[in-house]
């Protein structure tokens, strides 16, 4: 780390701490003092329940493959995610994801940890999925980068949030049918084959609606040769309810 660098480390700590006695964390939901986001309302969050699909990670009434997945299966090795995108949780990813509030990529982390650590056993180099540099330069930071940080940081991986990039600036999601999220998002992504060649790829995202997204980088990713990906999601958006 160069000397520069060094002064700026301790000139942002300086600044959190200094940010920290003129404006105290509070809770973004219930103003609680103390914390960003507080147990109690994260003890709101919904999981998903058990069982989901093998593949993709949907609610399903029983053990197997959802309807969806049996018709015509994801290529991706397997998605998983933490909390149904719903009440509380929808206001809690808004402020993360658009109003800046980025300290909050901290608990929405930890408690993606562990199923991190309980589907990715064998993968050796976190991803988080990419913004294009259109959406970086407007929002400032990619949340699912912050998300993947602290997830690569507790379990001790490598992260690589450089080598899968978003070549094209894609409409959001939102509104289009499954066949308009694949198209919208095919061949957006692009990947440095020498970074992933051979390894088993942990994908990291906020909000998984069909899975479309997560497929396309995946695609991208199988492209420069990796041996695996397995995505975590913090939260999974129920797709019958968007469509
Ligand atoms: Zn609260
Ligand atoms: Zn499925």
């Amino acid at each position: 780390m160069s000397f520069m660098q060094t002064v700026g480390r301790g000139w942002d700590g300086f600044l959190g701490q200094f940010a920290d006695l003129l404006f105290p964390s509070h809770c973004v939901v219930c103003r609680r003092g103390g914390a960003w986001l507080c147990a109690e309302c994260m003890a709101t969050f919904t999981s998903v329940p058990l069982p989901v699909c093998s593949q993709c990670g949907d609610p399903v009434d029983r053990v197997g493959l959802c309807s969806r997945c049996r018709v015509s299966p994801p290529h991706i090795d397997g998605i998983r995610s933490l909390f149904i995108f719903s009440g509380v949780l929808r206001e809690v990813v808004h402020q993360f994801k658009y109003n800046g509030i980025k300290v909050l990529a901290a608990p929405l982390g930890q408690a993606m940890v562990e199923l991190c650590a309980a589907v990715g056993g064998s993968v050796d180099i976190v991803v988080p999925v990419p913004l294009h540099r259109a959406r970086i330069r407007e929002r400032g930071y990619n949340q699912s980068s912050l998300l993947a940080g602290v997830v690569a940081g507790q379990l001790g991986l490598d992260l690589n949030e450089r080598d899968l990039c978003r070549r094209r600036s894609t409409r959001p999601q939102v509104g289009l049918d499954i066949v308009g999220r694949r198209a919208n998002v095919t061949d957006a992504f692009a990947c440095n084959s020498e970074a992933f060649s051979g390894r088993q790829v942990l994908l990291i995202d906020d909000v998984c609606t069909t899975g479309a997204t997560l497929e396309a980088c995946a695609a991208a990713l199988y492209g420069g040769g990796v041996r695996a990906v397995f995505a975590v999601t913090l939260a999974r958006a129920h797709w019958q309810s968007v469509r």
